[in-house]
């Protein structure tokens, strides 16, 4: 039988984006729910008089912007169509076919995708007993085919993170010749002072990249728009793989708009982490081994429950996000919202069919 695509698509598991039903609390996707930052709306407004135009493909101000934030060379910064085109650029920069890149599992869903599709072999390391990622074990796997190494810091979806005494060892065993890809997507939610920035700590060593987003606490997950910062000869290495323009004009302005609202953006992720600590205990109190979190969500260990919650919670309004057969990972949404999650795991919690 002839057939137009690749046949090794069959195997690959598609993407799961949390689900959005209409009238139900959404707690499924790792969003602020509190709406976009001021000025964002308008500068959209006002930008979107130029859309006839293609956008400055070299993102010069948004650039600028990001640089002055983090005090670094705009060189440095690649912006992309959210960070997770970043980081498949990242390995389409760095890995021919055939080329290994490790990370860690169970982690973002989007690795194992952008590996597959690149057609380069992905390493998956199994999380250590509490759901950190074991490092120690990823470094152990690096290979001389192994080209990028992806660290999840905050690790979606467990929340957990790694500190910089960890992070300093993995580092400095891993070959210089290995890109170190931190992708700090919840960065804005670290509270423990033990977890790096990762700009700020390893910003000096060549083969060490961070990828950030607009998309979680500043609040632009629907504009697509996250960047990349990275020693300069890597950051011209994925420009030169960019799809051209894929910043668009809106997501350029709505992000130096966001950019100049970062007081509110802090006053907003300072209300869930308010709250993260409050559902924490609560789940921490019913459901056993809940990871500690670092990120604006909590990981529940559910194992072969974890559908069933799922289902219990759409039945009570509460969209979550289940991995069938390992956990369920829910956003910390607005007070209200987190009650309503928190009243259908009471229920739950008195009723507790044999994990
Ligand atoms: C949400 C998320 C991203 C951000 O993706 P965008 O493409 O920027 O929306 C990146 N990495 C992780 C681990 C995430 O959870």
């Amino acid at each position: 039988m002839t057939r137009l695509t690749r046949s090794d698509l069959d195997a690959l598991p598609a993407y799961v984006p949390g689900r959005s039903v209409p009238g139900a609390i959404k707690l499924a996707s790792n969003e602020v729910p509190y709406g976009p930052l001021p000025g964002v709306v308008d500068a959209i407004i006002a930008a979107s008089s130029a859309i006839d135009r293609y956008p400055d493909m070299g993102v010069s101000a948004l650039r600028a912007a990001i640089a002055a934030r983090l005090g670094i060379d705009g060189a440095r910064i690649v912006t992309g169509c959210g960070s997770v085109a970043l980081a498949e650029h990242l390995v389409r920069a760095t890995c021919l076919p055939g080329d290994e890149v490790v990370h860690a599992w169970r982690s973002f869903e989007a690795y194992p995708i952008i590996t597959a599709t690149t057609a380069v072999t992905g390493i998956r390391v199994p999380n250590a007993d509490d759901h950190t990622h074991d490092l120690p074990a990823m470094a152990k796997t690096i290979t001389e085919r192994t080209r990028v190494v992806l660290v999840c810091n905050p690790n979606n979806p467990t929340g957990t993170a790694s500190t910089r005494s960890e992070l300093d060892a993995f580092i400095n065993d891993v070959p210089a010749d290995v890109l170190i890809v931190l992708d700090e997507a919840y960065r804005e939610f670290v509270t423990d002072p033990s977890v790096p920035d990762g700009v700020v700590s390893y910003g000096d060593r060549p083969n060490v990249a961070v990828l950030r987003t607009f998309s979680k606490a500043w609040g632009l997950a629907g504009l697509r728009v996250g960047y990349l910062v990275a020693h300069p000869p890597v950051a011209a290495a994925v420009r030169k793989v960019l799809t051209p323009f894929s910043t668009s004009s809106l997501a350029q302005a709505a992000a130096l708009a966001a950019l100049r609202a970062e007081a509110e953006m802090r006053r907003r992720a300072d209300l869930i982490l308010v709250e993260r600590q409050r559902v924490l205990a609560a789940v921490q109190a019913v459901v056993p081994g809940v990871p500690t979190t670092q990120a604006n969500f909590v990981w529940l260990p559910l194992g072969q429950r974890s559908i069933e919650f799922s289902e219990m919670c759409e039945q009570a309004g509460v969209i979550v996000r289940p991995f069938a057969g390992e956990g369920v990972r829910v956003t910390i949404g607005k007070p209200e919202e987190n009650d309503a999650m928190l009243a259908a795991l009471a229920t739950w919690g008195t009723d507790p069919p044999a994990l």
